[in-house]
């Protein structure tokens, strides 16, 4: 009898924590695992490579040289649908493959929420192809100012003031002091404005400490406009509603950071999801597919404590690549699953390379250099999760003074 055929859908936390804790295991399965790329690449720094303090190659390895080949194979191909009723995926340019469990952990896009003109006029940050472009943009755009002496060329405006946003102003605003030395533009014209729908800035983190952050900004010179939900996005200009009158800001760097959502793949293959996202069962699996399991930021994964799913992370991506790996050595051995448990271990923002803000270890509150030592900490250890102690030692943050 041939061996179950065990197939993983995305090389990223969720997918090749998967991959990597199963051959552990040393199942007696077929392990395959498709990725879009050859290499893996830590979302969770994007902004740092969309700003240029970091190039790609810092945050991205080869998969095949932290997965054991001899007990898992990689595809390098795009899922483009899953078909539940004949149990097979189909590639872009492979053809189409066969499971009988499917592990689904194709991770994040963009989201627009149907704005017009997003995907036209702004740049989102949400893989390593559209950080590169989003760093090469500011770069032109900023290196652009001396011949054309245009200030729009030096205005910048991030759309959301989410995490993702406040770690990337944190990070330009570390580096434009830098490039307006070697690219000769005045700093001091640079014009960067923060544009956020809701009301409160950083409502995830008690009052103080989230004002600590925007304080830090602030002084760098980031300008921040709150309770102004933007409507369009139109060629170097972004219209934002205030107080009831539509009001528009120029820039000819429009940075896209609102939000995410799950890959468009779970929508085209029919299953019951809202924004890319699927509400799995307790083990993890999707409900009525029991040979599916959806993990990472395509799953949403219900916080009985406060009846909404849990917010989607690296941190919670790599939990569920543990336990599913588990689930299916059980499933393999004719045993139950057992269900997912997570307990946060806290949430930390850089705000550049030297500071940091975050709430750990329950509430513990770091701010200031040592949020940015625990920051380079926590990445560290999940580097060490998905990739191995060559990758660290490769790729590891160690430098924790400056
Ligand atoms: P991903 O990391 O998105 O991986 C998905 C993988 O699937 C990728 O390799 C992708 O190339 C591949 N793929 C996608 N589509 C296809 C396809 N059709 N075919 C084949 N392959 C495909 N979380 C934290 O816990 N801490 C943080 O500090 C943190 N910082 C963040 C900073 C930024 C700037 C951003 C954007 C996010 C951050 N997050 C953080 C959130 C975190 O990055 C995500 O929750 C996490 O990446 C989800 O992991 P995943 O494996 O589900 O998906
Ligand atoms: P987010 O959804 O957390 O934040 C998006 C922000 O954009 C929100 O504040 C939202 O109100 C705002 N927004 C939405 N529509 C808008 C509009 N039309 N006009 C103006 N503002 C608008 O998204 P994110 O920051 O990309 O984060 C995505 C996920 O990744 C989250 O789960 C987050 O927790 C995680 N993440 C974590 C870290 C970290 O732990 N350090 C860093 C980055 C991202």
């Amino acid at each position: 009898m041939s061996r179950p055929k065990i197939v993983i859908l995305g090389a990223g936390y969720a997918g090749l924590k998967t991959a990597k804790e199963l051959c552990k295991k040393h199942v007696d399965a077929e392990i395959t695992i498709v990725n879009k790329n050859d290499y893996h690449y830590e979302s969770t720094q994007l902004h740092e490579v969309a700003a240029g303090t970091e190039p790609a190659s810092k945050i991205s390895f080869n998969v095949v040289d932290v997965l054991d080949t001899k007990k898992a194979t990689f595809i390098k191909d795009t899922v483009v649908k899953i078909n539940t009723d004949k149990q097979t995926v189909d590639l872009k340019d492979k053809g189409s493959i066969f499971y009988d469990y499917l592990v689904v952990a194709l991770g994040f896009e963009s989201e627009t929420f149907g704005i017009p003109g997003v995907n036209e006029n702004s740049l989102p940050l949400v893989n390593i192809k559209t950080a590169e472009a989003a760093r090469a943009h500011l770069d032109k755009t900023l290196a652009n100012y001396q011949k054309s002496k245009d200030e729009l060329d030096l205005s910048i405006v991030v759309c959301g003031a989410g995490f993702t946003s406040i770690e990337y102003l944190g990070e330009i605003t570390n580096r434009i002091p830098k490039l307006a030395k070697t690219m000769n533009f005045p700093a001091d014209k640079v014009k960067i404005t923060c544009i956020e729908a809701m009301p409160t800035l950083l409502p995830m983190f008690p009052e103080k400490l989230g004002q600590f952050g925007i304080d830090v900004l602030k002084k760098r010179g980031v300008e921040f406009k709150v309770g102004t939900p933007i409507k369009e996005i139109k060629p170097n200009t972004v219209v934002y509603e205030e107080k009831g009158e539509l009001k528009e800001a120029d820039a000819h760097t429009i940075i896209w950071t609102t939000g995410v959502r799950g890959s468009h793949v779970i929508g085209d293959s029919g299953f019951d999801e809202r924004r890319g996202r699927v509400v799995v069962e307790k083990d993890l699996r999707v409900e009525g597919y029991p040979n599916i399991f959806m993990i990472g930021d395509v799953s949403a994964v219900m916080d009985e404590a406060s009846g909404r799913p849990y917010p989607t992370t690296a941190q919670i991506a790599l939990k569920q690549g543990g336990s599913v790996a588990d689930n299916l050595a059980r499933l393999l051995n004719n045993q139950p699953t057992e269900p997912f448990t997570f307990e946060s271990q806290g949430t930390v923002a850089s705000i550049g390379n030297n500071c940091g803000i975050g709430q750990v270890f329950g509430k513990h509150q770091v701010k200031g250099y040592m949020g940015s030592a625990i920051k380079k900490s926590i990445i560290n250890k999940s580097l060490l999760d998905v990739g191995n102690t060559k990758v660290l030692l490769k790729k590891g943050r160690f430098d924790y003074y400056h």
